[in-house]
């Protein structure tokens, strides 16, 4: 897929570790140009250095971040084509024993900036008349397990979102898609007392280069092909 995003700068959330700074590296690769933001600056500084990234360290649920991102894609590199809503948090535990601050935090970061953040770049799509907004939900935004029942809420907010930007752009060359990952190894479980693999039998998880491959063939695809949704499991995970 070398050079299949030549000339095209993307916006990645979350880019400092796992599935965002996959992403971030195989959009370099295809020839993009990408602003990667996260809150801690020494994890975007581990994506090292090229001519064609820049960062941007946040929070993202700030209320003027999407904002800044645009503004700060379009300065240095004068378009903005892509963005991927990726940063997130997972915290687990029934819903009645789950400290209410996690929930909290992930509403924030999950629902929140990622609705900000598409209410930014697709008003900026539609000026330009094209462009795509790639939204990381979960298998967990397509079903509920006992204790992850709060973040699936927040991933099924996702969905919607998804969903109902592809209805009402559908007329538009402003593409949305949500794609759907199942259990990544990443930062996003360190606090876990028990891994989600172990609780899950799961041998061989998929690694967050898998979904930056995905997303790369949809950020790919010619202008007529449209995928609003992708599902990607490990082999063998009976969901
Ligand atoms: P990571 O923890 O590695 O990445 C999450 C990123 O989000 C971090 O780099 C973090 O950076 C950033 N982030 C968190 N909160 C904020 C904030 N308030 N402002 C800005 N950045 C923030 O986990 P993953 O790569 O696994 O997660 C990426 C996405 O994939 C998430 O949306 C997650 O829900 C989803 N996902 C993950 C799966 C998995 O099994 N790993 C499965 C399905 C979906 P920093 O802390 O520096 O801000």
């Amino acid at each position: 897929m070398s050079g299949g995003l030549k000339g095209q700068v993307a916006v990645v959330t979350g880019s400092g570790s796992g599935i965002g700074a996959a992403i971030t590296h195989s959009f370099l690769d295809a020839g993009a140009s990408v602003l990667a933001t996260g809150r801690r600056a020494e994890k975007l500084g581990r994506l090292g250095e090229h001519q064609s990234l820049i960062t941007l360290v946040g929070d993202v649920t700030e209320p003027d971040f999407a904002d800044r991102l645009l503004s700060r894609a379009l300065d240095a590199f004068g378009r903005c084509d892509i963005v991927v809503n990726n940063a997130g948090v997972m915290w687990s535990g029934a819903a009645h024993e789950i400290d209410i601050e996690h929930v909290v935090a992930m509403v924030r970061v999950n629902i929140e900036a990622a609705f900000r953040v598409a209410h930014v770049f697709v008003r900026h799509f539609f000026t330009q008349n094209t462009g795509q907004i790639i939204n990381i939900s979960s298998v967990l935004g397509t079903k509920v397990r006992p204790n992850t029942g709060t973040y699936s809420a927040t991933k099924y907010a996702v969905e919607a979102l998804s969903e109902s930007m592809r209805l009402e752009l559908a007329d538009t060359n402003v593409k949305v898609t949500c794609i759907e990952p199942g259990l990544v190894i990443t930062d996003l479980h360190d606090h876990f007392a028990i891994h989600p693999k172990d609780a899950l039998g799961l041998k061989q998880p998929l690694q967050p280069e898998d979904i930056a491959n995905i997303v790369l063939t949809v950020a790919t695809q010619p202008d007529h092909v449209f995928v609003p949704k992708v599902m990607v499991l490990p082999k063998h995970n009976a969901i």
